[in-house]
C-alpha cells in the first residue's frame, strides 16, 4: 500500500483541532462518491465534525476525478476555489486536503503548484485522511456518536414517518458542501442534456445525508456467517483482512486463499506494463490496493432509500483512451461475505434500493475463484428481506452471461435495466480502443437479453471522434443506434489523454473537434426521436416509483423513478397529480400511472 501522504509534522500541526469541522466536495462518478463516503466515515467516527457549509470548515477535503480533460480542469478550478476559502479573512479553513484520482495522476505536482494544499490522499490510502485531518484512529475517537443507528429489523414504515436520526443530528446535518452543476463528465457515461446538447455531470449537490437517514453505516458491522467466503473480523477502517478463509458447500473444511488475488489478464496486462506510470511525472509508482469493507465506517450522501455498493476496483482491461487501470490500479474483488453483510446492514438502517458499482461489475469474483461472481452475487443479495431494488451498473459486453441475465429475469427484486457502455459499433475503431466486438455482435447481445428478460431497458454510452473514426465508422454507429433502439443513451466527445494508448496513435488521425462536436449532436438528435418514441408507449403503465422529492425545475412538480431509471442517469419521472395523498414523503415507493410522456422524461398521477 502507498504511504499516507501527510508528514509527521503536518500531523502534529493539524491535531490542535480537537475536533475539526469537516466540509466535503466529492466530484466525478458514484465510485468516487463512495470513497468520499468512506472518508467522511473513517473521519467521524474518529472525532471529526462534518459540515456542508465551506465557510464553516477548518478542513476542507476535494475529492478529484482526473478522467478526462474537462474533469481534471473542474478538480483543479475546484481547489483554486476551496483555497479561497482558506485564504480568506473570516473564513475558518486552516487546511485543504485534495483526494482521489488527480492525486494517483499528479500526486507531487498537485503541492508544487497549489502551495495551499496542505495533504494529498491517493484512492489507494482512503485511512490516510485521519492522518491528512490531524486524526489517529484511538486520537480522537468519537465513542459517543451523536448519530442514531436503527436497531436490526425496524420496519419499512419508520423510514416514511420521520426522517431517521434527525433528532440527534440537528446540531450536525452532514451534507457535501453545496456546488454548482459540474461540466465534469462521469466515466463511462456522460450525462445527457438534450435540452442544452451539452454533457452535464451528476452530482456536487447538496446531499442530504445523516439528516434523512441518520446513517453512519460501518458504526455496527455486521458478520455473515454461512458457506460463502469469508473474513475475520477487522477494526472499523482496516482494508480487508489479511487472512481469508472459504468454506466448500458440502463440507465444513475451511481453506486459506490468498490476500490479494487476481485475474490472469490483469497479471499478464501487468507484465505488459497497462498499468504502469512509470512516463508520470509525480507519481507514485505503488498502484492502489486498497478495498474498503463492511466494517469500515460510511457516511451515506444518497437519498434515504437509496445506497451504492462497492463490489471491486481497479480494471485489468486495455481500453486504448482509458487510464483508470492506472489511476485505480488492477481488479480486485471484494469479499462476498463483506458485500451481503454491507447489504444486511444498508436495509436495516433503510435502504430500500442498492446499485452495485464498480469500473467492471461483471468480472466480480474473477479474482476470487469465482465463474459468474456476479450472478451468484445477485442471487444471494436479491433475496434478502426488505430490499426492494437491487441493480448493478458497468458491465462489459462480452461478460454479460446468458446466467447473469437469467439470473435477472429470475428475480422480482433485480431491475430490468442492462447497463452495458459498448463505446461504438464500427469493429475497426473499436479495434484500435482495443475492446473488441461489432455491431452484429452488439445487436445479438441486446436481442438476447431482450427476450431473456421481458421488459429489459438498456442503457449504453458510446464515444464518438476517437483517432481514425471516419464517416464511415460514424454512419455505422448511427444505424447500430437506429436498429438498436437504446433506451438511455449517453454520447462522449474523445478527447486525447495522456498516458492513454490512443494518445500515442499518429497526430493525422486525430479528428478535428469541429466533427467530433457535430457528430455528437447528430446522435443525441436521433436518439432524441427513438427515445419520444419509446417513452410514448409508456404512457398507461402502472409502476412502482420511488419518490425522490419536489423537481428541481419547478415547485409545482414532484419527481421519481422507476426501477428502469438508474439513480442520477437517465430521465425523470414528474408526478403532477398525487393522488389520494395530502402530501408525499421522499424515500417511499409509490403506485402510480403514467399518463404522459416527452422526449425523455414522463409524468405519472400517484395511484396508491
Ligand atoms: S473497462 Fe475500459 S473504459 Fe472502463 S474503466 Fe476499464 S479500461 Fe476504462
Amino acid at each position: 500500500m502507498t504511504p499516507p501522504a501527510t508528514t509527521e509534522a503536518e500531523v502534529v500541526e493539524a491535531t490542535t483541532l480537537v475536533r475539526p469541522k469537516v466540509g466535503f466536495v466529492s466530484l466525478g462518478c458514484p465510485k468516487n462518491l463512495v470513497d468520499s463516503e468512506v472518508m467522511m466515515g473513517l473521519l467521524h467516527h474518529n472525532g471529526a465534525e462534518l459540515t456542508p457549509r465551506a465557510e464553516d470548515a477548518e478542513i476542507i477535503v476535494i475529492n478529484t476525478c482526473s478522467f478526462i480533460d474537462s474533469a481534471k480542469q473542474e478538480s483543479v478550478n475546484t481547489i483554486l476555489e476551496m483555497v479561497q476559502h482558506k485564504q480568506q479573512n473570516g473564513g475558518k479553513a486552516q487546511r485543504i486536503v485534495v483526494a482521489g484520482c488527480l492525486v494517483e495522476r499528479y500526486r507531487d505536482e498537485i503541492q508544487k503548484n497549489i502551495p495551499e494544499v496542505d495533504a494529498v490522499v491517493g484512492t489507494g490510502e482512503l485511512e490516510a485522511i485521519l492522518a491528512a485531518a490531524g486524526l489517529t484512529p484511538t486520537g480522537h475517537a468519537n465513542n459517543n456518536s451523536p448519530f442514531n443507528i436503527l436497531p436490526q429489523g425496524t420496519p419499512e414504515a419508520t423510514i416514511h414517518t420521520h426522517a431517521i436520526g434527525m433528532v440527534e443530528t440537528n446540531s450536525e446535518v452532514t451534507q457535501l458542501i453545496d456546488r454548482a452543476p459540474s461540466a465534469v463528465s462521469q466515466h463511462s457515461r456522460p450525462l445527457a442534456d438534450p435540452e442544452h446538447d451539452r454533457e452535464i455531470a451528476p452530482q456536487l449537490r447538496i446531499v442530504q445525508s445523516l439528516a434523512e437517514t441518520g446513517t453512519t453505516h460501518g458504526d455496527g458491522p455486521l458478520h455473515h456467517t454461512g458457506n460463502h467466503i469469508t473474513h475475520t473480523t477487522t477494526n472499523p477502517g482496516a482494508p480487508e483482512p489479511a487472512l481469508s478463509l472459504s468454506k466448500g458447500p458440502d463440507s465444513g473444511t475451511w481453506v486459506s486463499i490468498t490476500l490479494h488475488p487476481s485475474r490472469p489478464e490483469g497479471d499478464a496486462r501487468e507484465r505488459s506494463g497497462r498499468f504502469s506510470r512509470a512516463s508520470w511525472d509525480g507519481a507514485t509508482a505503488a498502484l492502489p490496493e486498497y478495498l474498503y469493507n463492511d466494517a469500515t465506517p460510511r457516511i451515506l450522501t444518497t437519498p434515504r432509500a437509496s445506497a451504492y455498493i462497492k463490489i471491486a476496483e481497479g480494471c485489468d482491461h486495455p481500453c486504448s483512451f482509458c487510464i483508470i487501470p492506472q489511476l485505480r490500479g488492477k481488479f480486485r474483488s471484494r469479499r462476498m461475505s463483506s458485500i451481503i453483510a454491507e447489504a444486511e446492514n444498508l436495509i436495516a438502517q433503510g435502504i430500500r434500493e442498492i446499485t452495485l458499482i464498480g469500473q467492471d461489475t461483471t468480472c466480480y469474483g474473477e479474482d476470487l475463484g469465482f465463474t459468474d461472481g456476479l450472478a451468484t452475487l445477485l442471487d444471494a443479495l436479491a433475496v434478502l428481506p426488505g430490499l426492494r431494488w437491487l441493480r448493478f451498473l458497468y458491465t462489459y459486453p462480452n461478460k454479460v452471461t446468458t446466467r447473469l441475465l437469467e439470473t435477472m429475469a429470475k428475480h422480482d427484486t433485480i431491475a430490468k435495466y442492462l447497463d452495458v457502455p459498448l463505446q461504438h459499433a464500427s469493429p475497426s475503431v473499436l479495434k484500435r480502443m482495443k475492446r473488441g466486438g461489432n455491431a452484429q455482435i452488439f445487436l445479438d447481445l441486446i436481442a438476447k437479453a431482450r427476450r431473456i428478460v421481458p421488459g429489459i431497458v438498456i442503457r449504453t454510452s458510446f464515444i464518438v471522434g476517437f483517432p481514425g473514426e471516419t464517416e464511415a465508422d460514424y454512419l455505422e454507429l448511427e444505424s447500430f443506434i437506429k436498429a438498436a433502439k437504446i433506451d438511455w443513451l449517453g454520447v462522449f466527445t474523445y478527447s486525447d489523454e495522456e498516458g492513454a494508448k490512443a494518445f500515442e496513435l499518429a497526430d493525422e488521425l486525430k479528428v478535428p473537434n469541429r466533427t467530433i462536436q457535430s457528430r455528437r449532436r447528430k446522435l443525441m438528435k436521433l436518439q432524441q426521436k427513438i427515445s419520444t418514441k419509446s417513452k410514448a408507449a409508456w404512457v398507461g403503465r402502472e409502476i412502482d416509483l420511488l419518490v425522490e422529492g419536489e423537481s428541481e425545475e419547478t415547485e409545482l412538480l414532484w419527481e421519481g423513478r422507476t426501477a428502469l431509471h438508474a439513480p442520477e442517469i437517465d430521465g425523470k419521472v414528474l408526478i403532477n397529480d398525487f393522488g389520494p395523498h395530502d402530501e408525499l414523503v421522499p424515500g417511499t415507493f409509490y403506485r402510480a400511472e403514467i399518463t404522459e410522456s416527452h422526449d425523455y422524461d414522463v409524468v405519472a398521477r400517484i395511484l396508491e
